[in-house]
């Protein structure tokens, strides 16, 4: 063990075949789509490169195709050509240049391709795609075990230090193993064995034709989440024979991409799965990675203390912060951005053919377009408004020497970020408040915090820039009724400044209306610890069911208040989520039993509730709360008073723009202003 008084357990180096990683932090693979963009070898050079000088112990690339029918989408990563190499010397050389070792990950995606070549064992559609495979012939089968071997060859010899290869996560391998979607009648389907020969034959057919020291990573799949996914004891005994089969390391996946129990979300508890690597550590003699919420030093200190794991799998989290490693060492936790598991900026934007970036760093994926460098003109600048947009501005200001004063009006800095925290799962936004507030004080922003800055004030003060970032107001309709007393506001609601009676509805299905309804459905006694998530998704532990799935599904939780939350608009609700979260809230919201209407006309607000038009029939929500969730405004007084007055200012955030509004935009839209003054 190290002797760092900080995080000794994750900073111990393993040695792993003939090499040594210098501790025990994996930067999981994450698609970037960045190879996709111009100059994208160079730019994953430098993602890549940034995060081995910040000290991670082992990178795992994204996913690339063995063969064309592996392929993730039209023109996705692939290795399976020589000429490809020189682009991938790019990424390792840079990589081992920082100090940093990295591996390529073999993902061939079977029946979750997005091309017309996709193949599966059988002919079997996934629930999540429009395609439907076409079943391997034996020899096929044969070719692609053949793929792997030639992609890892290749791999090699583009300097890579070792190979991870995808056998989880629902992809081509997992199709193989599970009997969900193998009912093939050859020897390559029906008992498990006969199953699980496809990745043994791969793992064997990569040991034999690749120098000793070259690393084998396999990524199991150790619990499936999907119905006839795998036992426990199936995924033993494969670990087993993958480790005889010649593979130095297991990682260890949590769930298809098919399944309906969220695992990576902001509503999953850190350090949920990893009783499921550990049951696998226990069962074989090579290192298991435990991963999925490890999104803090703490909780990977704390998996590796409980022997759930050797070493940790985090990919989001140094999206988050590259220097994730080098900060925990450093006795500077308080210092690390802290992945907030919202999945905006990263998966979301991957669902959306967008570059993976980051809600709380902006520069990832842009390391060198965006560098933080000392200001040529130091200038004195005012930043009106301590949300997320002002935080990001004045604390990049600052770290680029500019002498920054940030003016609050209310007691505390965070805007919007203080309600968002309030919604179940998202106190993960306290380690961003945190994060900003240590940026602002490492940078000597002067904050003043209860003054509402006036046209008056920041003339007097000669500032050489002024940024407005004063955010939103709710916004207020116009409704028979709206004054009654029991109309609310959703600020009022989430900062507890008003209390809610056993029935409300709430107006409007945006994000923030979803969010009330997540707060007001949950019991004052929410259990948030990973035990009581997995029986309320209905996740059993033993060795015996198929796919981990508890036979009695999902407990049905009870909501404290009948909740009615509503929307003019017609059509399926819900549609403004996010991507990889927002179904997961709405399963989760109708396990409680939160009514969803959509299609309705707003009448009155009466005694008894709330008057719509639903389907041309009248009817009276019973409510004695009714919650105002319509969207925002733009807070731009100030802003209009100092263009009266001649003065000039940037205008970010929510000020800019209210619509859409979300910390993303605002954290960015801070960031960047600041790199130009
Ligand atoms: P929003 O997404 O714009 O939703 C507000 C909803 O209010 C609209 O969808 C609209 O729905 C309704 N509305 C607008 N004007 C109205 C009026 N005059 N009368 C009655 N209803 C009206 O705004 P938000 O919910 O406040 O969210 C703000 C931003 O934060 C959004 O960008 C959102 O995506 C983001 N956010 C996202 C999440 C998440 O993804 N989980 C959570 C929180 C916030 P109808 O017209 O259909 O009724
Ligand atoms: Fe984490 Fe959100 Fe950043 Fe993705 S966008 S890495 S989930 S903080």
């Amino acid at each position: 063990m190290t002797n760092n008084p900080h995080f000794p357990l994750m900073l111990t180096p393993l040695k792993l075949r003939h090499n040594e990683l210098k501790n025990r932090v994996i930067m999981g693979a994450m698609h970037t789509r960045l190879e996709a963009a111009p100059n994208g070898a160079q730019r994953l050079a430098e993602f890549y490169a940034e995060r081995a000088k910040g000290g991670v112990g082992l990178i795992i690339t994204g996913g690339y195709a063995p063969n064309m029918a592996g392929h993730l989408e039209m023109n996705g990563p692939i290795l399976n050509e020589r000429a490809q190499i020189d682009d991938h010397q790019i990424i390792t050389n840079a990589v081992h240049e920082a100090g940093g070792k990295i591996l390529l990950q073999i993902l061939h995606t079977g029946r979750y391709g997005g091309t017309l070549k996709t193949v599966a064992p059988s002919a079997i559609r996934a629930p999540i795609s429009p395609l439907t495979p076409k079943a391997l012939e034996p020899a096929q089968v044969e070719q692609t075990i053949s793929d792997f071997s030639t992609c890892a060859q290749l791999a090699h010899d583009a300097g890579y230090d070792g190979v991870e290869i995808m056998g989880s996560e629902g992809y081509l391998i997992n199709q193989f193993t599970a009997a969900r979607t193998n009912q093939r009648d050859d020897k390559w389907g029906g008992s498990a064995d006969n199953r699980h020969r496809f990745p043994l034959e791969i793992v064997r057919a990569i040991r034999a034709n690749i120098p000793d020291e070259f690393i084998i990573m396999y990524r199991i799949s150790s619990l499936e989440l999907v119905e006839d996914g795998a036992t426990g004891k199936e995924i033993l005994s494969l670990a087993k024979d993958i480790e005889q089969a010649g593979a130095d390391i297991l990682s260890t996946g949590i769930g298809w991409h098919e399944a309906r129990i969220p695992t990576i979300a902001y509503m999953v508890p850190r350090g949920t799965w990893s009783f499921a690597a550990k049951r696998i550590k226990d069962a074989v003699n090579i290192p298991v990675v435990a991963s999925n919420r490890l999104n803090t030093p703490e909780t990977v200190e704390e998996v590796l203390r409980e022997g759930h794991g050797d070493l940790a799998y985090l990919a989001r989290p140094l999206l988050a912060d590259p220097d994730f490693v080098n900060k925990a060492a450093a006795g500077e936790r308080d210092q690390i951005n802290i992945c907030i598991a919202c999945n905006q900026a990263c998966l979301d934007y991957i669902f959306k053919a967008k570059t993976a970036t980051c809600l709380v760093n902006p520069r990832a994926g842009q390391e060198s377009a965006l560098q933080i460098t000392p200001a040529e003109h130091p200038k004195r600048i005012a930043v009106i408004g301590g949300g997320s947009a002002g935080m990001a501005a004045a604390s990049i200001a600052g770290a680029r020497g500019h002498t920054v004063i940030l003016f609050e009006a209310s007691e505390q800095l965070g805007g919007q970020l203080q309600l968002a925290r309030k919604v179940p799962g998202k106190d993960e936004f306290d380690e961003l408040l945190r994060y900003f507030k240590n940026q602002l004080d490492t940078h000597n922003v002067e904050i003043r915090t209860g003054v509402a800055a006036n046209v008056q004030m920041i003339m007097d003060e000669n500032f050489d820039e002024i940024i407005i970032a004063t955010g939103v107001t709710p916004r207020q309709i116009e409704l028979d009724g709206i004054d009654h007393a029991k109309t609310v506001t959703y600020t009022q609601i989430l900062s507890g400044e008003k209390n809610c009676g056993d029935n409300v509805a709430i107006i409007g299905a945006g994000g923030i209306g979803f969010d009330v309804a997540d707060f007001l459905s949950v019991l004052k006694s929410d259990d948030r610890s990973p035990k009581a998530f997995l029986s309320d998704w209905g996740v059993d532990q033993g060795l015996e069911i198929k796919g981990g799935l508890s036979p009695q599904g999902p407990s049905l939780e009870q909501s404290p208040r009948q909740i009615t939350l509503l929307q003019r608009t017609s059509g399926k609700p819900g549609r403004s989520l996010g991507f990889t979260t927002g179904w997961a809230l709405m399963k989760a919201l109708k396990r409680r039993g939160v009514n969803i209407l959509t299609g309705v006309t707003y009448e009155h607000i009466v005694d008894e509730g709330l008057q719509i038009e639903l389907e041309g029939e009248k009817t009276i929500i019973p409510a004695d709360t009714i919650v105002i969730c319509a969207g925002q405004e733009s807070q731009t007084s100030l802003h209009e008073e100092l263009s009266m007055a001649g003065v000039s200012t940037h205008i970010i955030g929510g000020a800019a723009q209210a619509g859409e509004l979300d910390a993303l935009r605002a954290i960015s839209q801070g960031y960047n202003l600041a790199l130009k003054l």
